[in-house]
């Protein structure tokens, strides 16, 4: 274990906290996954970049990481609420498959997508249809605490009942009489005794494919209740890292927390972190609402809102270029921006690759390497640390300029540096694209010197002939007075 200075913000005390484990040099970390009911969109890769980003920089500074995300396939009704059908049942009646096929095909779809942005696998990725057993024993447990009540075959969190014990908006600061105030009264939402209650247990109305036999009546789990019951089973009840999207924070990790606390009599999580979401002009992006790109859409540039295709790279390093609590506004300037930036990061890499030692040190690389850690200590910083191997660019120009230099073990240092938090950290790759891009881009350089040398020399016609048969294969060279420039034409 190495000492580190590692904070995070707490959703729950609204500050931001130093990282203590309950158990070092383990620790736990559990992340709400998809519903997979379709494919995953920008919204979804931004959870997924940020916790893997946490993931990455907990195994870097040496912690013996748990991470658990699970899979929602039953349970997830439309519009988040108690009533409708399931998300899933609804794609599988659409497209008249069996309900499980749906779940099949798009979990292996997401997976596909999460390899392609280079998001590491979880340690354990749990489905909730995989854990009914457990979830009937948590109703039965709160219900025997008196904070659930059955009705008409479904069984319902007491939140009143709660709130007088406990405080029900401890994590989203709510007031329960604001929000039974603001709760809308849904159609079959008269079994409950007060609005702001929510399912434990949903008994299946007849056309419901996805039931299962419960002592309430056949019938499914509510959403919630799933996250608290297989973070409890992998990670224990009370355990360090609880992670998820803004949108999650109420009444999904709200009500986690209760569920917790009704049965197990104590709080789940240490640290609550919730990423912030990612808009389109400003507005939410999101599959109910209509305007969200696929992650396959963005990589292939098929969508009336793209301009071109970005790859899986771009889209890591586009998010990853945000902190995590900002919200991200996608465009297609913004990530044309951001598509400049790594490739200039990625070339300023390899070009400090081929650097070589000489002489003495110009400059601190420890000092360097400390930016780039507490950049990330400060609760995951990746912008600063972004801005930060920006920064160290223009000492990569002076070494290879020979303005600047370094000791071999300096040099190895420095490399080091750049490596562990490009690939290890940061979790980008090389692109293929762009080690054939930098090859053309080499292969250019020799051909114009040889040219260069050619003129001095004035021998006019070779070197228009080389002009002329580049100009063949729409390479434009075009003479200045510091030399030769070209571009790939039209
Ligand atoms: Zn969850």
């Amino acid at each position: 274990m190495k000492e580190n200075n590692l904070t995070i913000y707490n959703s729950l005390s609204r500050k931001k906290e130093k990282f203590e484990p309950l158990n070092p040099p383990f620790t736990g970390m559990y992340v709400c996954g998809p519903t997979v009911y379709g494919d995953a969109h920008l919204g979804h890769a931004r959870p997924a970049v940020t916790f893997d980003l946490v993931f990455r920089y907990l195994k870097f500074l040496g912690y013996k990481v748990r991470y658990v995300r699970n899979i929602t396939d039953v349970g997830h009704l439309e519009n988040d609420a108690d009533a409708g059908e399931d998300k899933i049942a609804k794609r599988a009646r659409l497209e008249q498959i069996e309900p499980m096929e749906v779940v099949q095909y798009y979990t292996d779809r997401y997976h596909g997508d999460m390899d392609l942005l280079n998001v590491m696998k979880p340690s354990i990725e749990p489905r909730a249809s995989g854990h009914i057993i457990e979830q009937i024993e948590m109703v039965k447990k709160i219900l025997s605490q008196g904070f659930a009540y059955e009705s008409e075959g479904s069984v319902y969190f007491d939140v009143t009942k709660y709130n007088n014990e406990h405080h029900y908006g401890i994590l989203s600061g709510r007031k329960l009489e604001d929000m039974i105030a603001t709760t809308r009264e849904l159609e079959g939402q008269e079994e409950k005794k007060n609005p702001a209650d929510f399912a434990l247990w949903k008994k299946a109305q007849p056309e419901h494919i996805m039931r299962w036999p419960s002592p309430w009546s056949e019938g499914f789990p509510g959403w919630h209740l799933e996250c608290s019951v297989m973070g409890t089973k992998y990670l224990g009840e009370h355990f360090d890292i609880h992670g998820g999207g803004m949108d999650l924070l109420f009444p999904h990790h709200e009500s986690e927390i209760a569920q917790s606390v009704a049965a197990n009599g104590r709080h789940p999580v240490k640290y609550w972190v919730h990423n912030n979401m990612i808009t389109l002009n400003g507005q939410k992006m999101g599959k109910s609402l209509g305007n969200a790109i696929s992650l396959q859409d963005f990589f292939a540039g098929n969508h009336r809102l793209l301009e071109k295709p970005y790859s899986p790279m771009n889209i890591r390093f586009f998010i990853l270029q945000a902190h995590y609590r900002s919200t991200l506004d996608f465009s297609n300037e913004a990530l044309q921006g951001s598509e400049k930036g790594f490739r200039r990061l990625m070339s300023a890499y390899s070009l400090l690759e081929k650097i070589k030692p000489a002489g003495n040190s110009t400059f601190d690389v420890n000092a360097f390497r400390s930016r780039c850690l507490e950049a990330m200590d400060d609760d995951f910083n990746s912008p600063v640390l972004i801005a930060t191997l920006f920064d160290g660019i223009k000492h990569i120009n002076g070494l290879k300029e020979g303005k600047e230099s370094l000791t071999q073990n300096d040099l190895e240092s420095f490399r080091t540096t750049y490596r562990e938090f490009i690939f290890d950290v940061l979790g980008l790759l090389p692109e293929e694209d762009d080690s054939k891009g930098e090859l053309v881009s080499s292969l250019m350089q020799t051909i114009l010197s040889v040219r260069q040398k050619v003129r001095a020399e004035k021998n006019f016609a070779l070197s228009d002939m080389i002009r002329d048969e580049l100009a063949r294969i729409n390479i434009k060279i075009k003479d200045t007075k510091e030399g030769a420039e070209w571009e790939i034409g039209e």
